[in-house]
C-alpha cells in the first residue's frame, strides 16, 4: 500500500487552474522530491496534503485512507517550513513540545519524546536556550524536532533550506538525509533546487505549470528524461 497518493488530483484559485491532474504514488519510507520552477504549483500540491488547501478535485491517500476534508490535525504528518516558525519566548524544548502540550500530553510522555528527538538533531545541550540565541541551522534543526517529536507517517517540507546560506544549506542537506536513514519517516520535500532534488532523494517528481512531466530516480531523469523540459531543468543548474 503506497503511503500517500495523489489521483488526478486538480486544484483552481477562482477560475485559475493551477494544478491541473496530478497522479502520484509514494510508497513506505520513500524519500520523494517535488522540483520545478517557481509558480509551478509545488506548495499548492503540498499544503493540499497538509490540509491547508482544500483540493478542487480529485482524491489524497495517507496510508490508504482518502483524507479530502480531514482537517490538518487529523492527518498523521508533520510539515517543517522554509520560516521555521518557532516561538520566541519558549526554549527550545518548549518549542518542540508545543504540539505534545496542545494535546495535553502528560510531562513524562513529552521528556519520552523530546528528549531522543533532540539527542538525534544534537540539541540536547541547547534545550534552555530561546530561538534568539541559535544559529540558522539549529533553529533548521529545532523546526524538524517538532516535526520529529509528532512521530508522524509523512514529513513534509516546504523548501526548508532556502533561507540558509549556501554552505550551510549543504550541510543540512547531508543532515536531513541522515535523520531519514535513521527515522525511515516517508519524506515528501518541495524545493526549486535541482542540485538538492538531485542528491536528497530517492525519487524525483518534476512538476511544470500545474503537471507532472516526468517521476524517476534521479539517474533516471538524468539519463532519461522524458522531455525537453525534465533535460533542461535537470541539466541547468538555476
Ligand atoms: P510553487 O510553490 O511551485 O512556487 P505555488 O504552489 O506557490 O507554486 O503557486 C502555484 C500557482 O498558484 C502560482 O501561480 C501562484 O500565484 C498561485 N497561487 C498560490 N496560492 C494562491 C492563492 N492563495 N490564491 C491565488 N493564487 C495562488
Ligand atoms: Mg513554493
Amino acid at each position: 500500500m503506497a503511503s500517500v497518493e495523489f489521483a488526478d488530483v486538480r486544484k483552481s484559485f477562482g477560475t485559475h487552474p493551477v494544478i491541473k491532474g496530478v497522479d502520484i504514488k509514494i510508497e513506505d519510507g520513500e524519500f520523494v522530491i517535488l522540483v520545478g520552477p517557481s509558480g509551478c504549483g509545488k506548495s499548492t500540491l503540498l499544503r493540499m496534503l497538509a490540509g491547508l488547501e482544500n483540493i478542487s478535485a480529485g482524491e489524497i491517500k495517507i496510508g490508504g485512507q482518502v483524507v479530502n476534508g480531514l482537517a490538518p490535525k487529523e492527518r498523521d504528518i508533520a510539515m517543517v517550513f522554509q520560516n521555521y516558525a518557532l516561538y520566541p519566548h519558549m526554549t527550545v524544548a518548549d518549542n518542540m513540545a508545543f504540539s505534545l502540550t496542545l494535546k495535553r500530553a502528560s510531562k513524562a510522555e513529552i521528556e519520552k519524546r523530546v528528549k531522543p528527538a533532540a539527542e538525534i538533531l544534537g540539541l540536547t545541550p541547547l534545550l534552555d536556550r530561546f530561538p534568539r540565541q541559535l544559529s540558522g541551522g539549529q533553529r533548521q534543526r529545532v523546526a524538524m524536532g517538532r516535526a520529529i517529536v509528532r512521530d508522524p507517517q509523512v514529513f513534509l517540507f516546504d523548501e526548508p533550506l532556502s533561507n540558509l546560506d549556501a554552505k550551510l544549506r549543504v550541510a543540512m542537506r547531508a543532515e536531513i538525509k541522515e535523520l531519514h536513514q535513521r527515522l525511515k519517516t516517508t519524506t515528501v520535500y518541495v524545493t526549486h533546487d535541482q542540485i538538492e532534488a538531485m542528491t536528497m532523494a530517492d525519487k524525483i517528481v518534476v512538476m511544470h505549470d500545474g503537471l507532472v512531466e516526468q517521476i524517476g530516480a534521479p539517474l533516471e531523469l538524468y539519463d532519461q528524461p522524458a522531455n525537453l523540459f525534465v533535460a533542461s531543468f535537470i541539466g541547468s543548474p538555476a
